[in-house]
């Protein structure tokens, strides 16, 4: 029977709100580690090494050379909304920064045990120190460490039993980490990157610094895909339409895959634009059929205050001014340099 009375309203607790909310930034293994990954890039490193454990589930570590953490700020490091990045709303504008909310660090310690170990220029010796629940769990120890930062996520989602079974059960994990720390690596030739799985003495990505983005693509995504993509750039400097600069590489005739290889970054975030993808994918169908799932990968920089980085809580998706322009002519760069391809190809073929 339906009770005639409606349910009283009450106020959650408040580390049962902090846990909801920190299971929607943190969703997945591999959303720990771009946020971590994005920490260690936000803090000038030059190299970035992360190792996993049971897909993620047991063990994630990233270890960066960057600037490090002050021993003065390491007691609201993970505390919600805690940051050295941003100040005032306007700031978002112009944020060059990947992080901006001071949500990661904070969120992974409500579903995770988190240790940081960290040094700054100058010191002699570093502190390691463990969170839980947003606070300190103990003092900051003294301890020996090289340049920069490493911080340990164990036992994530311990406190979330329906979604730690259903990671449990999904093998994919580990390969969703390796593809972003890929996306990583092509993008960003100036910082190494590796990751490798705890224990093995293999890395399944091993990046090097590089001047040359053909060569990393060669190194993180094999010969194969290097071999057959094509060098791509548009630009528009018409402040009536859009003004944009894109670079990257796309597929030729040559090369076939089963799933489209989309690695997209926007001022040197790394984001997903489904309409992007999906005019781009409307090409290759039409120009290529036999190659119509391609490997791309672009760089677009547009001015900041042209691309809202605010509107997905795992800032996933970015919504930009003039996107369907950009977006066209994107699309119309493509095509006519795949046109040109083919057209090369044929006349090969026929001589
Ligand atoms: P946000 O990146 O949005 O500022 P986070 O929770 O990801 O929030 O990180 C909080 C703060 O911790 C950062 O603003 C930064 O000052 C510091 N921090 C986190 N990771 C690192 C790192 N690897 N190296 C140096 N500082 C870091
Ligand atoms: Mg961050």
């Amino acid at each position: 029977p339906v009770p005639k009375d409606p349910p009283k309203i009450h106020r959650l607790d408040e580390s049962v709100v902090n846990r909801i909310a920190a299971g929607e930034v943190i969703q997945r293994p591999v959303s720990a580690v771009k946020e971590l990954v994005e920490n260690s890039l936000d803090a000038h490193s030059t190299s970035i090494n992360v190792i996993v454990k049971d897909g993620g589930l047991k063990l994630i570590q990233v270890s960066d050379d960057g600037h490090g953490i002050r021993y003065e700020d390491l007691p609201i490091l993970c505390e919600r909304h805690t940051t050295s990045k941003l100040s005032a709303y306007e700031d978002l504008q112009s944020i060059k920064s990947m992080g901006f909310r001071g949500e990661a660090l904070a969120s992974m310690t409500y579903v995770a045990h988190v240790t940081v170990t960290t040094i700054t220029e100058g010191q002699l010796h570093g502190y390691r120190v463990s969170y839980r629940d947003g606070a300190m769990e103990n003092q900051p120890k003294a301890c020996a460490a090289v340049k920069g930062t490493q911080i340990m996520v164990e036992n994530l989602f311990y406190n979330m039993i329906a979604r730690r079974k259903t990671l449990q059960n999904s093998a994919d994990d580990y390969s969703k980490i390796v593809d972003l720390l890929s996306r990583f690596a092509i993008h960003h030739t100036n910082v190494s990157f590796s990751c490798r799985k705890h224990g093995a003495a293999r890395a399944d990505v091993h990046s090097v610094v590089t001047s040359s983005r053909l060569d990393s693509i060669r190194s993180v995504y094999g010969v194969s895909v290097a071999r057959n993509v094509m060098k791509i750039e548009v630009s528009d400097s018409n402040p009536s339409s859009s003004v944009f600069d894109m670079n990257g590489f796309i597929s030729d005739a040559n090369y076939t895959a089963k799933k489209t290889t989309m690695v997209l970054f926007i001022n040197d975030r790394l984001v997903e634009c489904t309409g992007l993808k999906r005019a781009i994918e409307i090409v290759y169908a039409a120009t290529l059929p036999k190659a119509s799932k391609p490997f791309v990968y672009m760089s677009i920089v547009l001015p900041p205050e042209h691309v809202d980085v605010n509107v997905h809580p795992t800032k996933r998706e970015v919504s930009l001014l003039n996107q369907e322009i950009i977006v066209e002519k994107i699309q119309l760069a493509v095509e006519s340099k795949l046109r040109s391809s083919n057209e090369a190809k044929t006349f090969h073929e026929q001589t």
